[in-house]
């Protein structure tokens, strides 16, 4: 029996097991993925002090520091059951059946829909698979993109996609309505754009972003937008279909006022050979729930996720999390909540030596930290949301869980 099994190998993953075999653990690792690096493999963004990460290549860092550790990574197999007998844990995979004493999930986030009339023609693509096209196989998704959904990872992806030499003719709303939820609210958006500001190349929309409120910025927005990186970004458009006869050729789009109305006699159609949608992002937690883990809904999080502790431990004796399947954040706190995990486990299994334990508290306090410093938040309130999950898991269980 293998110590750790860890399912997923993005930056959570491979962060815990490179923590969990610096303690002399045996761990395997196991991705449904050709590659390691989850979605790490896909980012590219300047640092505030100029300097580029490359996803790629801190993949490839990670994934070394793993294998010179000794971690089997196994890619290319998906895991689909789980079952917990006496102190083992099942892993049913596509390949074979791996029994572990410890079991961490980072299986990461996974992208929310927006149906749109015309959706369904070829050339429309969430904006995660326009990212994974352009960034990871080198493949452009076209010549003239219009992203529908404004939100972080949109106006971040568009600025990679524009990198990769495709031009982005505009980030505008979905038509508001029951489907597209908050994603159509030109007040939410702001918000989310908002957290965005600190980017943008513009000193005056630097500025306006840390004085000016949600709701001022929504009645306030022009009705062509602003531009960020030369990207028309449009609060006060909507789109209402996409158009093509065999593949996209253009949306028809409509001006929307500052609480998401339709304004009549505004429509007018915009070429385009592709289009994105950005419905925004769900911790992917199903494997949680098939375990049997207790879940609580967190919205700063991104939805429902599975109750645990700051040391990344479920209610479920020797089963941990980390990563976005905990909350949707950056890649640096994925890896940073890795660390912990993979500590925890080692704790667990009695393989941290002396100053252990000030290790795993200080690598709590690491996640803290990356939070706070990180490049782009996804929600606001998750520092706040956290400290409430974790009361709300000590408060049930602490008694329960042996380790802790
Ligand atoms: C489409 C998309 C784009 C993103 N872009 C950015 C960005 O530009 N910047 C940013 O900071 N953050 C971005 N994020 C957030 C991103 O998820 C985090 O930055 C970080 O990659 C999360 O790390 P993780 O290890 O938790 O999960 P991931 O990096 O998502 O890795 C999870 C891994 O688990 C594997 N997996 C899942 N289920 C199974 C299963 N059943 N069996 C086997 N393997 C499985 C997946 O193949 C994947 O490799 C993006 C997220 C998504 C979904």
């Amino acid at each position: 029996m293998i110590d750790v099994v860890i399912i997923g190998a993005g930056p959570a993953g491979l962060g815990a097991a490179v923590a969990a075999a610096e303690h002399g653990l045996q761990v395997c690792v196991v991705d449904e993925f050709v590659k390691p690096g989850g979605r790490l493999l896909g980012q590219l963004h300047e640092e505030p002090d100029g300097k580029w990460v490359n996803g790629i290549e801190e993949a490839q860092k990670l994934y070394n520091q793993a294998i010179g550790l000794g971690v089997d990574i196994r890619c290319g197999i998906s895991v689909y059951d789980l079952r917990k007998l006496e102190n083992t844990w099942c892993v049913y995979t596509t390949d074979e059946m791996i029994e572990s004493k410890c079991l961490l999930l980072a299986t990461g986030a996974s992208e929310t829909p927006i149906p749109i009339p015309g959706w369904t023609l070829p050339g429309v693509m969430s904006i995660g698979a326009a990212q994974v096209m352009g960034n990871v196989h080198r493949v452009k998704p076209g010549e003239k993109g219009i992203i529908i959904g404004v939100n972080v990872l949109s106006v971040a992806i568009a600025r990679e996609l524009q990198l990769c030499g495709v031009h982005v003719e505009s980030i505008l709303l979905p038509q508001p309505g029951l489907l597209a939820g908050s994603a159509g609210n030109p007040e939410k958006m702001m918000e989310s754009l908002l957290r965005l500001s600190h980017l943008a190349p513009s000193p005056l929309i630097r500025m306006g972003g840390k004085w000016v409120s949600p709701k001022l910025g929504a009645r306030l927005f022009p009705k062509n937008g602003f531009k960020m990186w030369g990207i028309p970004i449009q609060l006060r458009k909507a789109a209402l279909e996409i158009l093509g006869d065999n593949q996209v050729e253009g949306v028809r789009m409509a001006e929307v006022s500052a609480n998401g109305e339709v304004l009549p006699g505004t429509e007018k159609t915009v070429s385009a050979d592709f289009v994105c949608i950005a419905g925004g992002l769900t911790p992917m937690a199903e494997l949680a729930s098939v375990a049997g883990c207790s879940f609580c809904y967190v919205p700063e999080l991104g939805g429902h996720v599975p109750l645990h502790n700051e040391f990344m431990q479920t209610n479920l004796a020797g089963l941990y999390i980390a990563g976005n399947i905990t909350g949707v954040e950056s890649a640096k706190v994925a890896r940073a909540q890795g660390k912990v995990a993979g500590l925890s486990m080692a704790r667990e299994l009695k393989a941290l030596v002396y100053g252990g334990n000030e290790k795993l508290y200080a690598a709590v306090e690491e996640v803290t930290e990356t939070r706070r410093n990180a490049l782009i938040q996804f929600q606001p309130g998750i520092e706040e949301a956290r400290k409430e999950l974790h009361r709300k898991f000590d408060e049930t269980y602490k008694q329960k869980l042996v380790s802790i």
